[in-house]
């Protein structure tokens, strides 16, 4: 067989060609705009050619701090397709980190939003490499203390709608990088070569995985700066698939309204903005029965939700499993020809276990005497392999201790059932390990978000005396349930689902659980609190 390289630059010029009508709607500062992929491209061609004239050249790093719009899906293309790295950055890091990475990955030029401007200015010092800031506004520019600054809209005026895409690259070089948080310590980096991106766009469009195809309408709520929105801007451009991207600053009736509007039909977040979207449902009605898929992951889906967006609504909704470090699609809910006669709870039991393996990948399940049963009981950290896994973490000498053998292992500690069906237990640090046993905090969880007056609830380990740790549950209440419940209740209601020894020795109400910069529940922080409130008592 031939050997031609897998690089982005076949996916915009597929769209360009065969999509020239297709739209991206972008909700802006200025609005919605809307833009076909013909216009998209060009301005993405004109951005390349003034990225060139900036100095930047094959291999060096553009960083973006940028929410999802039309001109972060720009630099998407016009950074790789030119031969250079697009770094997209976590605008919700704390700017130590934000400027330790800028400066680790050497960014050469950085694409900023106008309202992200004030972070760049408190860490300019710390960013000496940075050669230029370019404001991506429609706006005039903001008054602002960095030096460098150019006018997106102005550079594109100035750049050729010509410019011809890189066809010459390998497929093996670097298109982009992400970096992820670690438990300690500073992020950690990951690069996406062109072939690893393009291999996990056509594994979105598999009809047994997402199905992405030219006939959706996709709305990533997951951000452009965690993971390439999960792939789906790349999978969408390269199918012709209609984009709406949310912009800035959005509440859960912008994006109910969006996706009304725009007959949105894919759509992808972590659980807290599902839960979010399903309180607006709840209390206004919209029209989304547009919807085909709503795909949920970065941590486990509560099964009361799933229920909730299924029967209630009658939205399908599919979980899915990955990591910055696997592009992020490994493992995904999708059920079997014959588990359509099933009963509907048996149907949720399946679409609340993380899934099975993504065709093209490998994996392993490591338990403490080799590799589990799949028995659906015998845990073990899952480790993965496969063409658009990570092979190593971005010059850093963390990388060896999870990538070993050829093999990504992840932290994540999972059982696996009779048909192959994953479920994650807990990541490795998050596991209560009481009396020389494990308790789930995910299953805790769970359980307690399938409680009618329970909004949000977090899990975490205490340190006990006599038995190592014991679990403390955090609990947010609805709106209008306050008063409604007792912890005693609370414990009541678990009772029946777990031993005895599961039950957490405490129920805290909370007003928020404190979230990671991409929504999740943040364990650290919270069990800091706990630890404090529990020692207080
Ligand atoms: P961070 O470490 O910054 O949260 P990632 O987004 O890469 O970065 O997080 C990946 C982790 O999220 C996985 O290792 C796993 O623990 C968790 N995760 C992802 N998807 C799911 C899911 N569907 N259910 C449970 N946990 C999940």
């Amino acid at each position: 067989m031939m050997q031609t390289p897998l690089l982005l630059t076949q996916m915009i010029e597929r769209a360009e060609k065969y999509f020239p009508k297709k739209e991206i709607v972008s909700r802006t500062e200025s609005g919605i705009e809307r833009f076909t992929y013909k216009e998209w491209g060009e301005r993405t061609r004109r951005l390349a050619s003034a990225l060139n004239t900036l100095g930047v050249k094959e291999g060096d790093k553009v960083g973006t701090l940028a929410w999802n719009h039309h001109r972060h899906l720009e630099a998407y293309f016009a950074i790789p397709c030119s031969g250079a790295v697009l770094h997209t950055i976590n605008i919700r890091l704390s700017p130590q980190h934000i400027s330790y990475i800028i400066n680790h990955a050497e960014d050469k030029v950085l694409l900023v939003d106008p309202d992200l401007v004030p972070l760049l200015e408190k860490i300019k010092d710390s960013i000496p490499n940075v050669e230029a800031f370019i404001v991506m506004t429609s706006g005039p520019l903001p008054e602002t203390s960095l030096d460098c600054v150019y006018h997106y809209e102005d550079l594109l005026k100035k750049g050729d709608p010509a410019y011809s895409f890189r066809t010459d690259l390998d497929e093996n070089a670097p298109a982009g990088m992400c970096y992820t948080s670690a438990t300690t310590g500073n992020p950690k980096g990951v690069i996406y070569s062109h072939r690893g991106i393009v291999l996990h766009a056509m594994a979105l469009g598999l009809a047994d995985t997402t199905a992405v195809s030219e006939r959706d309408v996709a709305l990533p709520v997951v951000p452009m700066f965690h993971v390439n929105a999960w792939g789906l801007p790349f999978a969408s451009v390269w199918f012709g698939t209609k984009q709406v991207l949310p912009g800035p600053y959005f509440t859960p009736a912008i994006l109910a309204s969006l996706m009304e509007e725009e007959k949105v039909t894919i759509t992808a977040g972590v659980p807290t903005i599902w839960l979010g979207l399903l309180n607006e449902m709840e209390k206004n009605s919209y029209d989304l029965s547009s919807l085909r898929s709503v795909l949920c992951g970065g941590s486990a889906a509560p099964r009361g939700m799933i229920k909730a967006f299924e029967e209630k609504f009658g939205i399908p909704f599919m979980h899915a499993y990955g990591m910055t470090e696997t592009s992020p699609l490994a493992v995904i809910a999708a059920s079997k020809s014959y588990h359509d006669d099933l009963s509907s709870d048996e149907k949720l039991d399946i679409k609340a276990k993380q899934g099975i393996l993504v065709p093209g990948l490998e994996m392993k399940i490591i338990g403490k005497d080799g590799e589990v049963a799949w028995d659906g009981k015998e845990m073990g950290e899952l480790a993965l392999r496969g063409p658009w896994i990570a092979s190593e973490y971005y010059q850093d000498e963390r990388s060896q201790d999870a990538f070993r053998d050829g093999w990504l292992y992840t932290g994540d500690v999972v059982t696996i059932d009779e048909e192959g069906y994953i479920k994650i237990v807990d990541r490795t640090k998050d596991l209560i390990k009481s009396g020389g046993e494990w308790i789930s905090s995910v299953d805790l969880e769970n359980a307690l978000m399938a409680h009618e007056d329970i909004f949000e609830a977090a899990v975490v380990a205490v340190p006990h005396a006599e038995w190592q740790e014991r679990p403390v549950a955090c609990v947010v209440l609805k709106e209008g349930s306050e008063g409604k419940v007792t912890k005693e209740g609370i414990v009541e209601f678990l009772k029946p689902q777990f031993a005895k020894w599961w039950i957490p020795d405490d129920i805290i109400f909370m007003e928020e659980i404190p979230k990671t910069s991409v929504g999740k529940f943040l364990k650290r922080t919270l069990r800091d609190q706990v630890q404090e409130k529990t020692a207080q008592s």
